[in-house]
């Protein structure tokens, strides 16, 4: 379809309240803790070179991964000191061999302890010869800094705002049945988890890379609280899997789009904020911290603030606090009693 008629199109279903799509619920309260009328969660997913290093999209995806890195390593300060200065927590699904300081070829090998995934593709992607760890420089993150973040992991956790830091495999993986066998993606968590611990972190959010949702019975038995799932844009309600177990729909991606004006850009943003308000919905916005230098700076902060204005209406969090809310496991929000939810 044509850039611009594929615009006008998505314009068009946005007046019309088709895109995201709300969804309606008898008893709101369930899910909204009073005294507010949203509830507003802002997930990253967070990986810097590991995302990209097999896209098709890209000529040569290991320097395009690396480009990609580079970005969001020179976006992380401002969007730290953004998050800051409006007080809105995120949630960062990080990649966990990020989590390194640095890494050893065992005799040629990177990380020979884990199992692999074979040789497949998907839409995104296409991992056709040699070992999956084949770009792992095997080095550190000073040397290569594409490959590893443990400063940046330390400026999301010294930040005044409390954030999150979730879960995004360990490296990047297609977590799909019919791709990861339940072992690879059990060991590829544990993983995550043991460096996780190192850090003080208890991972209780889940992010699928690309979206590849599978495996998921695996998710609460390693500890996991919720995922998120990327089905179409939606202003709604989470899903309980049982067990205090829940499933988290995105409504939008922040990312630029060639064919939207700046403003353009701000005005439908905030008009999302305000139909979920309006809606008394869950409000999840997503995205790559790797994104254009031009959303950084010109959409991101009038968003943000805008977030701050509305927030005696809207609860900002974070997954695994909302999720602990819902699980009655918080009993007061902001100071007030509120009505626990017990699954
Ligand atoms: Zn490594
Ligand atoms: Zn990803």
């Amino acid at each position: 379809m044509h850039p611009f008629i594929k615009s006008s199109l998505s314009k068009l279903n946005f007046e019309l309240g088709r895109n995201p799509k709300v969804e309606q619920t008898r008893d709101y309260r369930r899910f909204i803790p009073a005294p507010y009328k949203a509830v507003f969660t802002l997930s990253a997913d967070f990986e810097l070179a590991w995302a990209w290093r097999f896209s098709k999209g890209l000529a040569d995806p290991v320097e395009g991964a690396k480009r990609k890195a580079r970005l969001a390593r020179w976006n992380m300060p401002d969007l730290i000191r953004l998050c800051d200065q409006y007080k809105v927590p995120v949630t960062w699904a990080t990649v966990g061999h990020l989590f390194l300081d640095s890494c050893e070829c065992k005799e040629g090998i990177p990380h020979p302890e884990l199992a692999r995934l074979k040789h497949f593709e998907n839409g995104y992607w296409k991992f056709a010869e040699g070992d999956w760890y084949k770009d792992d420089p095997c080095s550190n993150f000073r040397d290569a800094p594409e490959w590893y973040c443990p400063d940046l992991l330390d400026m999301i956790q010294q930040a005044q705002v409390k954030h999150e830091i979730g879960c995004h495999t360990f490296s990047h993986i297609d977590c799909r049945d019919a791709v990861c066998p339940p072992e690879v993606f059990r060991q590829e968590l544990m993983e995550c988890r043991r460096l996780a611990e190192q850090r003080g972190v208890d991972l209780k959010t889940f992010i699928y890379p690309a979206h590849t949702v599978g495996n998921q019975e695996e998710l609460p038995k390693l500890g996991f609280s919720n995922y998120r799932t990327n089905l179409g844009n939606i202003l709604g309600y989470p899903v309980h899997h049982g067990n205090g177990f829940w499933e988290i729909k995105s409504s939008f991606q922040l990312e630029w789009r060639r064919d939207w004006s700046v403003d353009y850009h701000i005005s439908r943003t905030k008009r999302i904020i305000d139909r979920a308000i309006k809606h008394k919905t869950l409000c999840h916005f997503w995205f790559h911290p790797s994104f254009k230098r031009e959303y950084l700076e010109q959409v991101l902060p009038p968003v943000l603030e805008y977030l701050n204005e509305r927030r005696d209406d809207m609860w900002l969090t974070t997954m695994a606090e909302y999720v602990d809310w819902l699980n009655g496991e918080i009993k007061e929000v902001k100071g007030e009693k509120v009505k626990a939810m017990v699954p």
